[in-house]
């Protein structure tokens, strides 16, 4: 018995010993990467596929918009600390590339996941659909960046970052195979769910406060009216607010869909005006507080997310 009690106070004091000699720099864990990124679902793919060889952590803050926040110069400093920045690019956040360009000298890996063409276009019937807004400046965004939201795409995106994984640490490429054989089970699993979900609908139309969801048209067949553009911050103009108030009683729309990470005062003056109620879509591109706090992740928002669109497509004499 006292030998045993011996025997544990060893291993402890070996564990302690092994873990301070391993956090001389940083307090985190004694994980092989240490990996940054920006949006969330990117965070949510390192993690799943990573297990325990990486710690990933978005730049973002909890709740922000990620078309227009701007890391500080210290966050910045820890990117060059860690092994790899991975980001989507395409014009998504407002910051990445002169991050890029101020990242490029230092051992940080620079992982753009948007330069990978392909996640933007195939998967068939992808007529361009109308609103495709412009921002005030000209800027014609060329791929709508939100690719995560389809959960087809979301396997592309979890495909590239396991290769990118297995280059930066080879030993551990068979756990990371396996990881994203199990993640991918997951996100067919979803998108079953959004088809099965969806398919029976008469009207898919939504009424969002931007334009993100583009790719569920091309995979679900939903239609969205978009009050802003691409990005949060491409506001409409008088005549556009005119036609998606036209749009939104011409079919009987009852519901607008905020987002989690955002404020809106055009959105709400809309809803005010069509008498509409209000629900709440997430974008995903970063989480809340109060996400984090309940434990959501990627595929429970995303199922939440299919709750809200049930809603918002069922109609009245349906
Ligand atoms: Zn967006």
């Amino acid at each position: 018995m006292k030998l045993y009690y011996y025997t544990i106070i060893l291993i402890l004091f070996t564990v302690i010993v092994a873990g301070c000699s391993s956090n001389t720099q940083d307090t985190e864990t004694s994980a092989e990467l240490k990996i940054y990124t920006s949006v969330y679902p990117i965070q949510f793919a390192v993690e799943q596929i990573g297990g325990e060889s990486v710690t990933a952590e978005s730049v973002y803050p909890p709740g922000v918009d990620a078309h227009t926040y701007e890391p500080s110069s210290k966050d910045i400093t820890s990117i060059a600390e860690g092994d790899a920045f991975i980001f989507l690019g395409a014009g998504l956040e407002g910051f990445a590339e002169t991050a890029a360009d101020a990242l490029a000298s230092q051992e940080v890996s620079l992982i753009e996941i948007g330069a990978n063409e392909s996640l933007f276009h195939d998967s068939g019937n992808s007529s361009e659909h109308s609103h495709d807004h412009k921002s005030e400046d000209g800027h014609h965004h060329d791929h709508n960046p939100h690719v995560w939201l389809d959960p087809i795409r979301m396997i592309d995106m979890a495909e590239i970052i396991k290769k990118q994984l297995s280059e930066l640490n080879p030993e551990d490429t068979e756990q990371y195979n396996s990881n994203f054989n199990s993640l991918k089970n997951d996100l067919l699993e979803l998108d079953k769910k959004f088809q099965e979900t969806l398919k029976s609908k008469v009207s898919k139309k939504i009424v969002v406060s931007h334009a993100a969801y583009g790719y569920w048209e091309q995979r679900y067949n939903i239609e969205q009216i978009a009050i802003n553009g691409l990005s949060s911050n491409d506001e409409p103009s008088q005549k556009e607010l005119t036609a998606i108030i036209d749009q939104t009683k011409e079919h009987d729309i009852d519901y607008i869909l905020f987002e989690q990470n955002s404020s809106d005062r055009i959105t709400e003056i809309i809803q005010e005006q069509i008498g509409a109620k209000s629900l709440r879509i997430h974008n995903l591109a970063t989480r809340t507080e109060s996400d984090i706090t309940r434990g959501d992740d990627y595929i429970s928002l995303m199922e939440k997310n299919l709750e809200v669109l049930d809603q918002a497509t069922t109609r009245r004499d349906e």
